[in-house]
C-alpha cells in the first residue's frame, strides 16, 4: 500500500480519547503527529499507529507553550511537508470548588484547555491558509454549556473553546478552514477513572442512553467532521454525550 500524503496534528494524543482519535484517523489513512506533554507515551502510540501503514510520528509538546506549538508545527511541515488537520484534544482538570481554588489551579487549567487550543489553532491555521484547506476540531465538553460544580475553571475554559471555535470559524471560513467542536459528556478514560463512584452514578442518572461514552464514540465524529461529507459545516458544536445535553 502507498504511503498517504495528508496529515493530522491530534493534541494529546498518549492516550485517553486523543489516542482512539489518533487510531481512527490512522485507519482513514492519514498521517499522524502524535503531539502530547508525555513523549514515552506519545512514542509507544505513534509505534502502534504504524501498523495502519501510515507514518506517524511523536512530537512532545506542551500546548500551553507557544515555542513548543512553534515547534510541533515546523517539524510537522518539515517531516510531511503539509498539516490539513488538526484535533485540540489535549486537556486537564484541577477540580475545587470555587471559593477554595487556588489562582495555580485556575491558570493551569485556562492555560492548557484554552490557550493551548488558542495557540495549536493559530500556528497550524497560518499553513492551512497557504493552502486554502483545513480541519480544526476542537474538543470542549458538556460542562462547557452547562457548567459543572467543582469546575468553574474547567467549565469556563471549555465554554471559551466554544466561542472560540466559533470566532476562529468566521475568520477563516473564506479560506476553506473549517473550525468545529465536539462537547464529549461521560467518558470512560483515566480522567473520568479518578472520579468518586457516587459522582460517576451520578453521572449515569443525567444520561438518556443510560451508558457512559467510550473514546471510540468521539473518535467516530471527529473522523466524520473531517471527512467530505461535512465540508459544508463550520462553527457547530456537536454534542456527544448520549443525550446530557438536547
Ligand atoms: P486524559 O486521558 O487525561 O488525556 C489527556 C492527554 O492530554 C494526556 O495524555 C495528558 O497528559 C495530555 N496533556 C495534558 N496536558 C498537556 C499539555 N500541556 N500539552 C499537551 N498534552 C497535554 O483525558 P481524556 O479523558 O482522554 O480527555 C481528552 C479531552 O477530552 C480533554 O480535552 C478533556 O477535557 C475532554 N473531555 C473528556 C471527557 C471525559 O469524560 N473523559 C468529557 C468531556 C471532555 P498528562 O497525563 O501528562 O496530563
Amino acid at each position: 500500500m502507498t504511503k498517504q500524503e495528508k496529515t493530522a496534528i491530534v493534541t494529546g494524543a498518549a492516550r485517553g480519547i486523543g489516542k482512539s482519535i489518533a487510531a481512527r484517523l490512522a485507519k482513514s489513512r492519514l498521517n499522524i503527529v502524535v503531539s502530547d506533554i508525555l513523549y514515552e507515551d506519545a512514542q509507544k502510540t505513534a509505534k502502534e499507529l504504524e501498523s495502519f501503514d501510515i507514518k506517524a510520528l511523536a512530537i512532545k509538546t506542551d500546548v500551553s507553550n507557544a515555542g513548543d506549538v512553534d515547534k510541533l508545527i515546523k517539524t510537522t511541515l518539515e517531516e510531511f511537508g503539509s498539516v490539513e488537520y488538526l484535533i485540540n484534544n489535549a486537556g486537564i482538570t484541577r477540580d475545587n470548588l470555587s471559593i477554595r481554588m487556588s489562582e495555580e489551579e485556575w491558570d493551569q487549567v485556562i492555560d492548557i484547555n484554552l490557550k493551548g487550543t488558542f495557540l495549536c489553532s493559530q500556528y497550524a491555521a497560518k499553513a492551512m491558509m497557504k493552502k486554502r484547506f483545513g480541519r480544526i476540531v476542537n474538543i470542549s465538553s458538556v460542562s462547557g454549556i452547562l457548567g459543572t460544580a467543582g469546575q468553574a475553571n474547567y467549565a469556563s475554559s471549555k465554554a471559551g473553546i466554544i466561542a472560540l471555535t466559533k470566532s476562529m470559524a468566521r475568520e477563516l471560513g473564506g479560506r476553506n478552514i473549517t473550525v468545529n467542536a465536539i462537547a464529549p459528556g461521560f467518558i470512560l478514560t483515566e480522567m473520568t477513572e479518578k472520579l468518586p463512584d457516587k459522582v460517576k452514578e451520578d453521572y449515569l442518572t443525567q444520561i438518556p442512553l443510560k451508558r457512559a461514552g467510550t473514546p471510540d464514540d468521539i473518535a467516530e465524529v471527529v473522523n466524520f467532521l473531517i471527512s467530505p461529507s461535512a465540508s459544508y459545516i463550520t462553527g457547530t458544536v456537536i454534542n456527544v454525550n448520549g443525550g446530557m445535553v438536547m
